[in-house]
């Protein structure tokens, strides 16, 4: 069966709306993303979620919002906010969750109402259980099937690190037994807790990715799922763009920073500020003027943060330019 790989360019038409409800979580992953520093320990209120779900609806566009903490299951009106946001228009909804699904979400939604993606990080708990703590493969392995079972769409996230790598070929045929819908091989980054000492350890090589996560992905496709990765390598020729210049996503904060771009994240460069409830640019210094750098390398962030990704060719050129970390490819069947 052949599976057809393409990349999924950022569309003008389409806004994404990366909603952090609050960064409270009940786990302690080994790469935990999440900042408290930069983006404090507030939970937004059920009025604010109202409010800023209404901001960054765009009716003349196709606005999908996806809710996130920590954990956004935490949060007790996280049903009503999949419910505020249906209403408004979204095209779709997505919440993000490490499993747990408090505040027992799935009597509370429909399945025609929000995608649900679980975070694992190996096939079994011998794999999964040391990256994401004691307990959580059974009890995120429980609720997903429970999930799939009453009809809603599911995705997997599988962040890839060395610690797992050699595990990912068993997640196919698992997650379609499962009859999960969507499987996202997200690359680990170093953001969060992975941005001090131990994260670079475990990021890939070039190569670790390039020959295993493709190869993989194929045959995921091949048992019927839809799958995703990020591009990282941006093929010989090929274009880049900064999706903070050419597409419309929002990373919105508890605290009310508004990030274009998740590499930022660990940074107070965020562009724009929620300030009673209306859309504020900041001033000086922040991350739009990385986005209008141009270095043969690709994304500024990448080289910013982490330079020991790139390698050179003797004359000085980068044997692999980056690219922007949302450019995604897509298999399907
Ligand atoms: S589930 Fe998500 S927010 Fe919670 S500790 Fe793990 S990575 Fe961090
Ligand atoms: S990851 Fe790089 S290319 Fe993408 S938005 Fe950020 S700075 Fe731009």
């Amino acid at each position: 069966m052949t599976s057809a790989v393409r990349t999924i360019g950022f569309k003008p038409h389409e806004r994404n709306i990366f909603f952090h409800l609050l960064t409270a979580c009940n786990l302690s992953c080994r790469h935990c993303y999440i900042n408290p520093t930069q983006h404090g320990s507030n939970m937004v209120s059920r009025q604010t979620m109202d409010d800023w779900l209404a901001l960054f609806y765009e009716p003349g566009k196709e606005s999908n919002v996806i809710f996130l903490g920590g954990e956004p299951t935490l949060h007790p009106d996280l049903a009503h906010g999949v419910k505020t946001a249906q209403r408004l228009g979204y095209r779709s909804v997505t919440v993000d969750t490490n499993g747990f699904l408090h505040h027992n979400l799935l009597a509370k939604i429909g399945p025609e109402e929000a995608v649900l993606s679980f975070s694992l990080d190996g096939p079994s708990p011998e794999i999964n259980d040391p990256i994401r703590g004691q307990g959580v493969f059974k009890t995120c392995s429980e609720n997903l099937k429970e999930a799939a079972r009453l009809g809603f769409r599911i995705s997997v996230i599988y962040t890839v690190s060395r610690l797992n790598i050699g595990h990912l070929h068993r997640m196919p045929r698992l997650l379609a037994d499962w009859g999960v819908n969507r499987f996202f091989i997200q690359v680990i980054g170093l953001r969060g807790k992975s941005a001090g000492g131990a994260g670079s350890e475990l990021q890939l090589t070039p190569e670790q990715w390039l020959t295993t996560v493709p190869p993989i992905a194929a045959k995921a496709a091949d048992l019927g799922l839809d799958v995703i990765y990020p591009k990282v390598f941006l093929d010989p020729g090929e274009r880049f763009e900064c999706a903070g210049r050419v597409a419309e996503n929002f990373f919105i904060f508890p605290n009310g920073r508004v990030y274009r771009c998740p590499l930022c994240e660990d940074y107070p460069l965020h562009a724009l500020r929620i300030e009673n409830n209306r859309l504020a640019k900041n001033d000086g210094i922040t991350e739009e003027r990385l986005f209008t750098l141009s270095i043969p390398e690709g994304c500024v962030m990448n080289k910013l943060l982490q330079p020991g990704n790139l390698s050179y060719n003797a004359d000085g050129t980068p044997k692999h330019r980056i690219s922007c970390c949302l450019l995604k490819q897509q298999i399907k069947r």
